[in-house]
């Protein structure tokens, strides 16, 4: 990782404990979405590279010391990870906020608990066991053993890419798997810090963790496409990830999906009205909007609508935008030029479909605290729930709020989406915070908080918001297969071409 004479920092890729070039020699630039100029190099990486590194990938899976390695030792070597990241937590925060824009204040806390899932998954690592199961033949053993899938492709997007990798990683190394990890083209920066920083240090094997960058139309279809690749775990936009689960159907690829949402934040009329209000802002407006879980449909009870969103309106004013490493700032720049040209068309769209702008609506520039590539926290009313605009992932700082009559009429809209990823509900009724939960078709449900999200809870969507669960003991089960062993303790005797016990196909 050597300055280069333009004054960007060139990254390298990681292959087999090797760092490099991408063959080709090829790099892209990658951009500080705050300032919009360009900081860094990183390799340009196709099939040759992605096949380097499922190869090394492989090797290391099958031979050398970590298939030796016990479970024990497995989890040692996660907790290693985890203490080095806390190690550096501060540096790779910095860098994540570089990349993505994303505030200093959420990344440094992302990264004083991004520990925590390598703490955990270090606990679960020999804690993974088959069982003994009684079978209905006599004389046999019959047991069960829980083995790693093998090479997993890892993708990940740009909006919080060392969070979503820990999602994937920590289970994977866990389960006894190796990884090829493919960042976002935006995002690849802190990603292949971290393999310096942390995994270099904690002495992963070679080949056990790898890295290739590049483009997801090349790269990333080079890496789900493999032959050596046994499992993808992706996060991202649903339409890439349909064709990404496409694409691993096609060689019988295990897949798990983390993907969009459109989820309703439910304000009923018995709430705390100001932690409603905070738990809205929060929702959209955190993150710039960029998050999956984004509470980006707000619905609210007629009979508060009107008092509600004018407090909405009043505490959204204040956001404060700004340079993403100030810690005051509580709103920053949309991450990439796609992605920001993207809400301001949706912010068009809601107009011209006649729901009503009541606050932003338009990029925001340095007059405003801005820069390049941000949009003013924006809010429509009057939104019909069968609008795009309350049907379509924005990912950005826009809110719809959408009015609704009573509980059922809350539900039904809440489900009338293609998405199931999260939902809040604000009440002070113990049995709507209860019922309405059940009846909501989505992962997560937050009751009185939102965006809340733990190692040990498992998290994923319903419907088009993916497939399969990330975090907690569920996740572990995505990086595994299940082997039954028989031992039979009689002779075989008789007819050889029949065997005494043989029932099935
Ligand atoms: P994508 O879903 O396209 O990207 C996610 C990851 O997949 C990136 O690493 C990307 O690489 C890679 N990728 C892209 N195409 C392929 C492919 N054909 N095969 C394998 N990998 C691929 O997200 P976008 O950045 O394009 O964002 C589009 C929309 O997705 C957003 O507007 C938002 O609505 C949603 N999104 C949802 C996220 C979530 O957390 N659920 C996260 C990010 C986006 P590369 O970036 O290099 O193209």
């Amino acid at each position: 990782m050597q300055d280069v004479p333009t004054q960007l920092k060139k990254y390298q890729i990681y292959i087999d404990g090797q760092w490099c070039d991408a063959a080709s020699g090829k790099t892209f630039e990658t951009f500080d979405p705050y300032t919009g100029e360009p900081w860094a190099l990183i390799p340009e990486c196709d099939a040759t590279d992605v096949d380097r590194a499922c190869n090394a990938a492989y090797r290391a899976f099958e031979s050398g010391p970590w298939p030796r390695m016990t479970q024990t030792e497995r989890g040692r070597l996660l907790r290693r990870i985890a203490g080095l990241i806390e190690k550096h937590g501060e540096h790779l925060a910095r860098i994540e906020v570089k990349d993505n824009g994303k505030l200093i204040s959420e990344m440094s806390a992302q990264l004083k608990y991004l520990p925590e899932w390598y703490y955990y998954y270090g606990g679960l690592a020999d804690k993974i066991t088959g069982m003994v199961i009684p079978v209905d033949k006599p004389d046999h053993f019959t047991y069960t053993l829980r083995e790693p899938v093998g090479v997993c492709g890892l993708i990940i997007p740009w909006n919080s890419p060392l969070l979503l990798v820990g999602f994937k990683l920590a289970p994977a190394l866990a389960a006894g798997c190796t990884v090829v990890i493919k960042p976002s083209e935006y995002t690849s920066a802190s990603l292949l810090e971290f393999m310096k920083l942390v995994i270099e240090e904690a002495d992963v094997p070679p080949g056990v963790i790898n890295v290739v960058t590049g483009y997801g139309a090349t790269t990333g279809e080079a890496l789900v496409t493999h032959p050596k690749v046994a499992k993808v775990a992706f996060t991202g936009g649903s339409a890439t990830g349909s064709r990404v689960a496409s694409l691993a159907a096609a060689s019988f690829k295990k897949v798990s999906l983390e993907l969009g949402g459109k989820s309703p934040n439910i304000v009923f009329d018995d709430c705390v009205m100001e932690d409603a209000v905070n738990g809205a802002i929060s929702g959209i407006f955190a993150a710039t909007g960029q998050t999956c879980v984004a509470g980006s449909r707000l619905l609210v009870q007629e009979s508060i609508h009107d008092e509600f969103v004018e407090r909405l309106i009043a505490t959204a004013k204040t956001a404060k935008l700004g340079n993403p490493m100030n810690f005051d700032t509580q709103v920053g720049p949309v991450t990439t030029p796609p992605q920001y040209q993207k809400v301001l068309s949706y912010i068009d769209i809601a107009k011209n479909e006649g729901a009503k702008c009541v606050l932003g609506g338009g990029p925001a520039g340095p007059e405003m605290g801005g820069g390049k590539y941000f949009v003013q926290p924006t809010i429509f009313v009057d939104v019909d729930n069968k609008m795009r605009i309350a049907q379509e992932e924005v990912f950005g700082p826009v809110l719809s709020v959408i009015k609704f009559k009573d509980e059922e009429d809350a539900i039904r809209i809440a489900n009338d989406v293609i998405y199931g990823l999260a939902a809040g509900v604000w009440t002070q009724s113990v049995k709507r915070a209860t019922i309405v939960p059940r009846r909501i078709r989505a992962g997560t449900v937050w009751v009185n908080t939102y965006r809340a999200m733990s190692f040990t809870m498992p998290f994923g969507g319903f419907k088009s918001s993916g497939l399969g669960r990330e975090n907690g003991q569920t996740a572990i089960d995505e990086y595994l297969e299940t082997k039954s062993v028989w031992v039979s303790t009689a002779a075989n005797t008789g007819n050889p071409f029949i065997m005494k016990t043989a029932t099935q196909s």
